[in-house]
């Protein structure tokens, strides 16, 4: 390994030994069982929201066999609040597939860990590096900014050319020994020094040969994603509610928010046919809530939910994909965080 590779990885493995995180939950554990449930709960979330959801999953689901054995609903459940709901999903039908398996164990190896459903090539890699000690790179959002400022490595990170040129340093900075001690140690320095915006570069590691710090550029780098106006797409929320309750509606299981309980989406020129017809309500009022707005990665949403006050409800209304919530207890249900915010909202009113 070239000499300044092996510096980099020395002077990072010790200052994780002294100033790393040691004491996270999934940190006293090689189950990869473990690793992998806080791996995919870390990525997009901070680590002290995840810690209680961690907590409870894996009270709920202690192994790979009782997450197989459960229903998608319950899973998405115990993500209910998380967000990128997809993550859940694909926990799940990953450990339907290790569960498939003629010894339903994990695959060993990073390449054959991410064959699986929702497990990056960087994912991977961190289970088989904490579970196994196999010396494969990571290289997630915040490798990728340690990496692009210590090395001066231009580019957003996100375009192919870019992004491969980050895996091939990655690669090539992997220590020989000692890697469980390095992959904790870019992980904590991403999450704890080098953080996106104030990055703390008086204590790193790094500071003395850190090429963003030494041509003051740690604020242009790693370069940002070129700005893209994303397209508006509108929608009616139909929100029925009778006393304490409301009506929600199951996405299909693919798609936006797929899976998840979402007030119906309605055109509002045939409400109230739609209403009698689809949900078996008669109206005695509506009127229009404060738009709901929400970005997602390709457009962004902006919806108005139509309060609807019902005055009767026909028993035998079609039930398939529809429940009734009590307000009081919509906090459990697996919803996307914007309608989890309006029932909050409709709670109070
Ligand atoms: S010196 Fe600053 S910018 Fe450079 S790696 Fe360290 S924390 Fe990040």
């Amino acid at each position: 390994m070239p000499k300044p590779a092996e510096d980099f990885a020395k002077t990072l493995v010790a200052w994780q030994r002294h100033h790393g995180r040691h004491d996270l939950p999934w940190q006293a554990t090689r189950d990869p069982y473990r690793i992998w449930v806080s791996e995919i709960m870390l990525q997009q979330t901070q680590v002290a929201t995840v810690i209680p959801y961690y907590a409870r999953f894996m009270a709920r689901f202690p192994d790979v066999r009782s997450l197989a054995a459960a229903r998608e609903e319950e899973v998405l459940e115990l993500w209910a609040g998380l967000g990128y709901y997809a993550r859940g999903r694909n926990l799940h039908a990953a450990a339907r597939a290790i569960a498939a398996r003629p010894d339903a164990g994990f695959p060993r190896r990073a390449n054959a860990l991410s064959e699986l459903p929702g497990i990056g090539r960087s994912t991977a890699a961190a289970i088989a590096v904490f579970a196994w000690n196999e010396r494969a790179a990571i290289l997630d959002g915040n490798v990728k900014r340690v990496l692009a400022r210590c090395f001066g490595i231009e580019g957003f990170p996100g375009e192919r050319a870019v992004e491969t040129r980050l895996w091939a340093l990655a690669q090539e900075l992997l220590p020989r020994r000692a890697v469980r001690g390095y992959t904790q140690g870019l992980m904590d320095l991403g999450a704890t020094l080098c953080t996106r915006t104030r990055p703390h570069c008086e204590r790193c590691p790094y500071a003395g040969r850190c090429e963003a710090k030494r041509t003051k550029r740690v604020d242009e780098l790693p370069t940002r994603r070129p700005r893209k106006i994303h397209p508006l797409r509108e929608a009616t929320w139909l929100v029925l509610r009778d006393a304490g309750r409301v009506l929600l509606q199951r996405r299909p299981p693919q798609g936006l928010w797929g899976g998840l309980w979402t007030f119906p989406e309605i055109e509002r020129d045939v409400l109230r046919a739609r209403c009698r017809n689809d949900f078996g309500c008669e109206l005695r009022s509506t009127r229009p809530l404060a738009p709901i707005e929400h970005s997602f990665t390709h457009f962004r949403l902006r919806a108005v939910p139509l309060l609807c006050i019902v005055s009767s409800i026909e028993p035998r209304a079609r039930s398939s994909g529809l429940r009734w919530v009590e307000l009081g207890r919509a906090t459990a249900v697996a919803a996307p965080a914007p309608v989890h915010r309006l029932l909050a909202e409709l709670s109070a009113l």
